[in-house]
């Protein structure tokens, strides 16, 4: 048992069994999964823990151990909270539990949980996803109830969605609860499956927090803008972006509006990339594939316009250092993190230099984590 697992257990102050998700990191394939399109990330060891105990009446107690917080809820009696209520890190927990009892008619049992986590927060690493999934590994688990790994990822999205009043896509609670260790997954968001996308042995995935926040939650979030202009291009074409080829996006440039036109290319070039990107790690090209993590950077940043100078600076600087094969913007956009691709030899240099010359241009300490790839959620 780690040292981390023995202090929850020690805080939750009963016997208990401890559950996990991972967060994780997107390689390549950004914006495209409410589009139907494929993404590519893969589980970090960074993760959410969850020790729960069963109690003998209907209460949802929740313990944040990062926030110092407690709350408590009826799972017999959960409103969804108002969509301009201020969105609390209970709501992640008590969603999933709605989700849970919505989608799948499983009766939940009252739980004792206690939370804590090591994903970094609005980093764009999916801290959030890593709550919800394991909290429904935990409460599925204390129910003694199994469910198949895509639906549990589904009721999680539900919760984001529909009681959080977030506007995510299926990616982070899909790789959350199906990641595999030393692998990415290029997931098909329509079809819910997924293949290996094998990272080479010496390879490392280098993940720089450029420490600039940004916001998902809410209607006016910069992510639902964003989604909103997206999902403007595929009314115009009159189908999922995913069914729409890049010629014909340009000869229906007239029917939208520039920016949905510049989104759309983004999320049509990009899930395409992860057609070729999965194709290049089973030939074990991982040059080609560090290529193509770049110019899906470019793509980001030119096109679908939601990188910031921070993480342009990140990148560039990366591309600049010995056994840097690419480098690009991870998550929603708008800062967060950096994700490169790193010998696994260069990567301590790399990390170091990295830190140092953001700092110098900056004035901002990064955080830079040199990461292993993960299993997806589980009992501990
Ligand atoms: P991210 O990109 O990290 O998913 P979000 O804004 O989507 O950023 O989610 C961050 C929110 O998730 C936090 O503000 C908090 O409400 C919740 N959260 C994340 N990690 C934890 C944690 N360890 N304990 C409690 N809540 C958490
Ligand atoms: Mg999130």
């Amino acid at each position: 048992m780690t040292a981390r697992v023995q202090e929850l257990l020690e805080r939750h102050g009963r016997a208990a069994a401890v559950y996990q998700a991972p967060g994780r990191v997107n390689l390549l394939g950004e914006h495209t999964d409410y589009s139907g399109g494929f993404c590519m990330p893969a589980a970090l060891s960074f993760n959410t823990l969850v020790a729960a105990s069963p109690r003998s009446d209907s209460l949802l107690r929740m313990h944040s151990v990062d926030f110092g917080e407690w709350a408590e809820v009826n799972l017999r009696n959960l409103q969804v909270p108002a969509k301009d209520a201020p969105t609390k890190w209970n709501f992640y927990c008590e969603g999933v539990a709605w989700s849970l009892a919505q989608e799948t008619g499983i009766a939940l049992k009252g739980a004792d949980l206690t939370i804590t986590g090591n994903v970094p927060l609005g980093a764009g690493l999916s801290s959030s996803a890593s709550v919800e999934v394991a909290v429904a590994t935990a409460l599925l688990g204390i129910a003694g109830q199994t469910l198949p790994k895509a639906t549990v990822a589904l009721a999680c999205q539900r919760a984001e969605n529909g009681y959080v009043h977030g506007s995510c896509g299926i990616m982070d609670q899909y790789i959350s609860a199906c990641g595999v260790k030393g692998n990415a997954l290029a997931i098909d968001t329509r079809a819910m499956t997924a293949e290996l996308a094998p990272i080479p042995e010496d390879l490392r995935l280098v993940v720089c927090n450029s420490m600039v926040t940004h916001k998902v939650a809410g209607a006016e979030s910069d992510y639902a803008i964003v989604r909103r202009e997206v999902e403007e291009a595929a009314h115009a074409m009159g189908r999922q972006l995913r069914d729409v080829s890049l010629d014909e996006l340009v000869a229906a440039r007239n029917t939208m509006s520039d920016e949905a036109f510049h989104r759309g290319r983004h999320v049509i070039t990009d899930s395409a990339r992860v057609v070729r990107g999965v194709a290049l790690l089973k030939a074990n090209d991982s040059a080609a594939f560090g290529r193509l993590m770049t110019e899906a950077h470019a793509s980001f940043r030119d096109d679908f316009g939601a990188s910031c100078k921070e993480c342009d600076l990140l990148v560039e600087m990366a591309l600049e250092l010995e056994g840097c094969l690419g480098s690009r913007l991870t998550g929603g956009g708008f800062g967060g993190c950096t994700v490169s691709l790193v010998k696994a030899d260069a990567a301590s240099a790399f990390a170091e230099t990295l830190q140092a010359e953001y700092k110098s241009a900056t004035g901002v300490v990064a955080q830079v984590f040199i990461c292993e790839i993960a299993d997806g959620a589980g009992k501990v």
